[in-house]
């Protein structure tokens, strides 16, 4: 059993050579795994699943023959891809997960989230999040038409950006505390999440017990991916020259 685990993506125009990347691992290693799992922020923005462009269909397509292959595939929402829907996940023969989710993993309950809710010290961003999850709010965006909702979506990218340069680099990681109660909340051992861009197998406790966070990496200079099989946990980066060494079982 081969399970992988990728976030952070950020697929983009404006960097044709992640989406090839990414093209190469569905073929290497993702379709001889038996499960994958994106855990949000496939896209650097999603503006509806009615506003599929050639880049974003390429990369759905690709998915579907992986899914069609025998893996099973899996999306959280990231907080630039919220808004893929049911379309997507229809399309490309994928599943949506809500955030969070836990499974089961080597035998093991795991929690899986993207990971921007557990950044609980960035409460400027939490309000916004609260506001662009609201159904209405979604519904409304949505029904704008495109060059309008594109526009929309630029102006929210460039404002978080300037925000995101004005803070410490410490409010914009997961808060302890959250991490803490989020796990003993739905008692679990073990959380994978992505979001921050800080990949690392961190080894924690709670109340006594010995427990990990797992940390996805993002795509923005090369690949990375959580291999989890009978071996345990292996987080590993990768570029084109290397992304056969991925192991599979
Ligand atoms: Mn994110």
């Amino acid at each position: 059993m081969t399970i992988l685990f990728i976030s952070d993506l950020h697929l983009c125009k404006d960097r044709p050579e992640i989406s090839k990347l990414f093209l190469e691992f569905l073929q290497y290693p993702a379709k001889q795994a038996d499960a994958l799992y994106i855990l949000g922020d496939l896209f650097e923005v999603w503006i509806g699943d009615d506003a599929i462009g050639p880049e974003e269909q390429r990369i759905i397509t690709a998915i579907r023959a992986v899914a069609n292959h025998g893996t099973r595939v899996s999306f959280m929402h990231g907080n630039r891809d919220f808004l893929i829907g049911d379309g997507f996940a229809d399309m490309s023969g994928s599943t949506l997960l809500f955030d969070p989710t836990v499974i089961e993993l080597n035998g093991e309950v795991t929690l899986l989230m993207h990971g921007d809710t557990l950044c609980t010290d960035d409460i400027e961003y939490q309000q916004f999040r609260t506001q662009v999850r609201d159904p209405d709010f979604q519904a409304q965006f949505l029904s704008l038409p495109i060059t309008k909702r594109l526009e929309t979506a630029d102006h929210y990218r460039s404002e978080s950006r300037k925000r995101s340069k004005l803070k410490p680099v410490e409010i914009m990681d997961v808060n302890q505390d959250a991490v803490i109660n989020t796990m003993k909340h739905y008692h679990v051992n073990r959380l994978i999440h992505g979001h921050t861009h800080r990949p690392a197998i961190h080894d924690i406790k709670i109340d006594g017990q010995e427990a990990q966070r797992i940390v996805l990496g993002d795509w923005y200079h090369q690949g990375s991916v959580l291999t989890v099989d009978a071996r345990g946990y292996h987080l590993e980066s990768f570029n084109k020259t290397n992304i056969r060494s991925i192991i599979t079982g």
